[in-house]
């Protein structure tokens, strides 16, 4: 009857539901060892200036590598860290690896210094001692904090009572620059911007993807009014998952500052990212040649 196929249905749901909540469980179980046991590595994706296509900064993204499942995505384990407040020493350890990294660059390759640009989730950033903690990464690896981007997206920021992380002015203040993730996925509520201090917009891939599309005017128009609002507040404009050529072209004449994407290159592991540092650097050691 179509009662007891409903109840198979739903029983069935129900299974499905349980044996990926319990893959969940056993995932979220395995995250404390594998911070141990080096598991989680930082990749690098290059971001251009789009004027002149030449390589300004990284964004830092975790990778982890389960010896039993390969290669996971950070959308699937970094939500599963913030449920288990495992997102705070998996913060800090990706925090500490890219300023490490960073700064190592800056003095290999002088002459071009490259920021870094590195996720930070809400609870990281409402952790009482987050600020600390980065000044005393900043300290360790003698980074400069001018080549610190921390990205929080708007949701991070926006929450439910409203109320900005209390750190970042602080943060802001010792010369660290904030970037907005994910642009336009979230409240897109521009007042904010006027009170943070907000230095970089990073507009979502869905506003990039709709410039190829026949019916691009609306997505080009928005994304020109986003550009020109964020210049007129100082902030300047990065656009995310730039994939093709006439995207990179669009993107540059309507005013964004940035690019990042798999047209300029895609995240990277350290040793990669050398020939690009090189090439950045006509002055420092990658000049010698
Ligand atoms: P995100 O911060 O918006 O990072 C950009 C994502 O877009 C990255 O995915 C990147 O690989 C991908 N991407 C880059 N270029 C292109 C492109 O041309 N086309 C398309 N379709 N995608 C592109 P990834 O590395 O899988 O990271 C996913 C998300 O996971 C990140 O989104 C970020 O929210 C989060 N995440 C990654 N690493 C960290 C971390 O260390 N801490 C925290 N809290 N979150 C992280
Ligand atoms: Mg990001
Ligand atoms: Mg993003
Ligand atoms: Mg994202």
């Amino acid at each position: 009857t179509a009662k007891s196929e409903g109840r198979a249905r739903y029983v069935m749901y129900d299974a499905d539901r349980n044996a990926r909540q319990a893959a969940r469980y056993a995932l979220a179980a395995d995250m404390p060892d594998a911070l141990d046991r080096a598991e989680f590595s930082v990749v690098y994706q290059p971001l251009v200036s789009l004027a002149d296509e030449r390589l300004r900064g990284v964004e830092a993204l975790v990778r982890w590598r389960h010896p039993v499942l390969g290669e996971l995505s950070p959308d699937v384990f970094i939500p599963l860290a913030e449920e288990t407040g495992m997102i705070v020493a998996l913060g800090r350890h990706v925090l500490r690896t890219a300023c490490a990294q960073a700064a190592e660059w800056a003095r290999r390759f002088p002459g071009t210094p490259v920021f870094v640009s590195v996720n930070v989730t809400v609870a990281q950033a409402r952790e009482p001692a987050f600020p600390a903690e980065v000044a005393k990464i900043l300290a360790d690896t003698g980074l400069d904090p001018r080549l610190l981007v921390l990205e929080l997206t708007e949701s991070a920021i926006m929450d439910t009572d409203g109320a900005p992380p209390a750190a970042l002015d602080g943060l802001a203040g010792s010369g660290i620059r904030i970037a907005i993730d994910d642009f336009g996925t979230g409240y897109s509520n521009l007042a904010y911007l006027r009170r943070l201090p907000v230095h970089i917009l990073k507009l979502a891939g869905p506003f990039v993807d709709g410039l190829r599309s026949a019916d691009a005017s609306v997505d080009e128009q928005i994304v020109e009014t986003i550009v020109r609002m964020a210049h007129a507040l100082g902030i300047s404009v990065t656009a995310e998952a730039v994939e093709t050529r006439p995207q990179a072209d669009r993107l540059r004449d309507l005013g964004c500052d940035t690019g990042q994407g798999y047209l300029f290159a895609r995240p990277l592991p350290p040793a990669a990212m050398l020939p690009l540092l090189h090439d950045a650097d006509p002055v420092g050691a990658g000049g010698a040649r």
